[in-house]
């Protein structure tokens, strides 16, 4: 765990590193810088080639659609103030605050059949919520953020197992991060959608879930969205300190307003119910999470600088180069740091930018072709290295996400 002295927020560290940054002409949207956007792609891609061994299609929806939808699905009613708003040749239109109407409408685009569900709808789509400029903050309160979204549709008899999976889902992510997930169960709150009935089955079918999948789980009173209640999973950083990302929420609502239908075994057409679920939240705020909680100094998977290859004078730097080329082609995020700078200052410089190893190269290295010394961030000296071990560790740490 880190110590409370010396710690940074993540906004100076995205600026120390070169992450990201802000302009007043784009209030509470991120500006990603190329190391900072490593850091966003390598995140989604890991989440997105887990969602694919789960059964999920990734859908994509627009971001300007008419005011209508969100009047139909609901969103309208409950949650207006959110939403950015235009007119366009005398139509109200808005900018998407949420992609379950998206989602809907993909689902009644064709004929569904009892068969086809659980139908699984990953979205990645750019969300927008109107926040006062005065509550905006870094990464974790933005106007313009991306949730690494997912609607499940499923007939009621799936609901169960559904979510039991989807607990799963989570943990197993979270544990690969080296997190453990807490969960809650939110129930109904004062301004909702729905009848009392309703209500109260989903709350059980949570519960139930929750049971099933053996984990222990708090309560929060009249949390749940507008539509119905939720499963919120809270994780703890290197700091001690808790943070709500992901949720799982059943609703029965928006498949009725959005008149969604499957054609049950005895050829009816039935009602499906839709799980909203989002494993990291908002990937802006995951990602700021992230920054405070490893301090900057990321996991060699995730990390934007890998390796920084350090000549240790002019004459080195040919051999540096060639090296640097071989890692490189490898796929490790690699540089070199050729400046007419002592070894003391590049190796401080690539500390600062916490690049997880410095690979040396000096007249020893250069006798022996194809040799480094390997230095650690934390300044551990693991002598010199095969260009060929080297790259062969890299890949052990990277495939282990330590
Ligand atoms: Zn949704």
């Amino acid at each position: 765990m880190f110590k409370s002295s010396n710690l940074k927020d993540h906004r100076q560290i995205g600026q120390e590193l070169d992450l990201f940054s802000f302009s007043e002409y784009a209030p509470g949207a991120v500006f990603w810088h190329p190391k900072g956007w490593i850091i966003y792609c390598t995140l989604a891609d890991f989440l997105r080639k887990k969602l694919s061994q789960e059964g999920y299609q990734e859908i994509s929806s627009p971001i300007l659609v008419k005011s209508d939808l969100f009047k139909k699905s609901g969103h309208w009613e409950y949650y207006h103030e959110n939403i950015f708003n235009f007119n366009i040749e005398n139509q109200s239109y808005s900018l998407k605050p949420m992609n379950c109407p998206g989602s809907s409408l993909i689902y009644s685009a064709k004929t569904r059949s009892y068969n086809d569900l659980p139908l699984r709808f990953s979205d990645f789509g750019n969300l927008h919520r109107n926040e006062l400029s005065g509550v905006l903050g870094g990464l974790f309160r933005l106007r313009q953020f991306v949730i690494d979204d997912a609607h499940h549709f499923v007939r009621p008899d799936q609901i169960q197992d559904e979510i039991h999976e989807l607990l799963l889902l989570v943990v197993s992510f979270y544990k690969s991060l080296g997190f453990t997930p807490e969960f809650y169960l939110s129930t109904k709150p004062d301004k909702a959608m729905g009848g009392e009935k309703l209500w109260e089955e989903a709350e059980k079918d949570l519960k139930i879930a929750l049971e099933n999948a053996k984990v222990k789980f708090g309560i929060k009173e009249k949390d749940g969205a507008f539509y119905g209640p939720k499963i919120d999973i809270h994780i703890k950083d290197s700091q001690d300190r808790d943070w709500q990302l992901a949720t799982i929420q059943l609703d029965f609502q928006i498949p009725d307003r959005m008149g969604l239908e499957y054609i049950d075994k005895d050829g009816k057409a039935k009602r499906p119910v839709m799980i909203h679920r989002a494993v990291l939240g908002s990937t802006e705020r995951f990602i700021g999470v992230l920054i405070e909680h490893y301090q900057g100094a990321f996991p060699l998977w995730l990390s934007p600088v890998q390796c920084i290859i350090l000549p240790i004078s002019d004459r080195h730097t040919k051999a540096a180069q060639e090296i640097y080329k071989k890692i490189f082609q490898k796929g490790i995020r690699a540089a070199v740091d050729d400046r007419s700078e002592t070894l003391q200052a590049k190796i401080r410089d690539a500390t600062l930018q916490k690049a997880n190893y410095m690979g040396i190269i000096g007249d020893k290295e250069v006798e022996k072709e194809n040799v480094i010394s390997v230095r650690t961030r934390d300044g551990k000296d693991l002598g010199q290295l095969e260009v060929s071990e080297f790259l062969q560790k890299l890949q052990e740490e990277i495939d282990k996400k330590i």
